[in-house]
């Protein structure tokens, strides 16, 4: 039986305790959401460094010993490594665990979910924090990160509403807003809002990068320059697997940038002032009206 979902997870597995993971971590602690957290870190490092932050109460390196009598497990690794580890944790998994994840694609993990999970994939809730910074790593991990911030879930047909209501109820004791989305429709939107600005910070780095006289770029750049670009700190790994894995969609995101851009380029060149004074204009006011209402809905 998966435990009611108002009463304490009695053990958190988490595989791998960074920022998000144990940013999780610290909520549900904070929360008494939570008895026992078991870390599951591939360096003796990250797994040290995690008890002294008082984030897990132990660590280990395999999550084969402890998914077994694990109440939830959340896998908050990197997406292309999710494959790896639902291969090794499945043959281990009791009968009422219930396993959700925190990756930014989700048709590839519902899919590889299923590959690997056979039986179990019923208690698999797909999982997105819409949360997070540039920054990784469990020193990084903070209790209120998501505090009124969206967690999309994507369960599908076979998803057992237990375990539904148990990650929803785990989540909303973070402090966070539980919606639920279609997988298809998570991944075009999150390609479009998150994935593709992250490609363009880090092209637009790149670029400058590059530049023959990069030292004096980056100097003379200023306070706009680095908030544009602060996407462009954030982990490498993490970015590749995210492109690999929502291909489709992040390549229909870019290709109706790219033909903006195009037009852009077009416009200027041809010093069409009206044209380009328009789509700022309307770019402003979409920003504008996007932020007023998310500070609406938070007061
Ligand atoms: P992170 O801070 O880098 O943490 C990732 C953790 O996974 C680290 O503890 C790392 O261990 C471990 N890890 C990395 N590669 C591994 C592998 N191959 N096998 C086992 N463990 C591995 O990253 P994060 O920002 O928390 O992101 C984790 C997940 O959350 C990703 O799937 C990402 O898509 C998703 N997500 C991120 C954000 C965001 O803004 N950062 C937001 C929403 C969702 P070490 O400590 O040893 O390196």
């Amino acid at each position: 039986m998966i435990a009611a979902a108002e009463t304490p997870i009695r053990r958190l597995v988490i595989i791998g305790v960074g920022l998000i993971g144990g940013s999780l971590a610290r909520a549900l602690r904070d929360a008494g959401a939570v008895q026992e957290v078991i870390g599951v870190a591939r360096s003796a490092a990250t797994g040290e460094k995690a008890i002294a932050l008082g984030v897990i109460d132990r660590f280990v390196d395999d999550p084969r010993s402890v998914v077994e009598d694990a109440s939830v497990v959340v896998i908050a690794t990197p997406v292309g490594s999710f494959a790896g580890v639902l291969e090794a944790i499945a043959p281990h998994l009791n009968a009422a665990t219930v396993v959700t994840d925190v990756g930014s694609v989700k048709q590839y993990v519902v899919d590889t979910a299923r590959r690997c999970l056979g039986a179990n994939f019923r208690r698999f809730v797909p999982g997105h924090p819409i949360a997070g910074t540039e920054r990784s790593g469990v020193q990084a991990s903070v209790s209120d990160l998501f505090r009124d911030r969206h967690v999309v879930l994507t369960p599908v047909a076979a998803t057992e509403p237990m375990a539904l209501r148990l990650v929803t109820h785990m989540w909303e004791s973070t402090g966070a807003d539980v919606l639920e989305m279609d997988v298809t429709e998570h991944d075009l939107l999150l390609a479009a809002t998150s994935h593709l600005p992250h490609v363009i910070a880090y092209a637009l780095v790149h670029c400058l990068a590059r530049h023959p006289d990069r030292g004096r770029l980056f100097e003379l750049a200023a306070g706009g320059f680095y908030d544009f670009t602060r996407i462009a700190s954030s982990d490498p790994i993490m970015w590749r697997d995210i492109c690999l894995t929502n291909k489709e969609p992040l390549l229909q995101a870019l290709n109706t940038f790219q033909t903006q851009l195009d037009a852009m380029v077009e416009a200027i060149g041809e010093q069409r002032g009206e044209q380009l004074e328009s789509w700022f204009k309307e770019a402003k006011l979409a920003r504008d009206a996007g932020l007023d209402s998310k500070r609406d809905k938070r007061n």
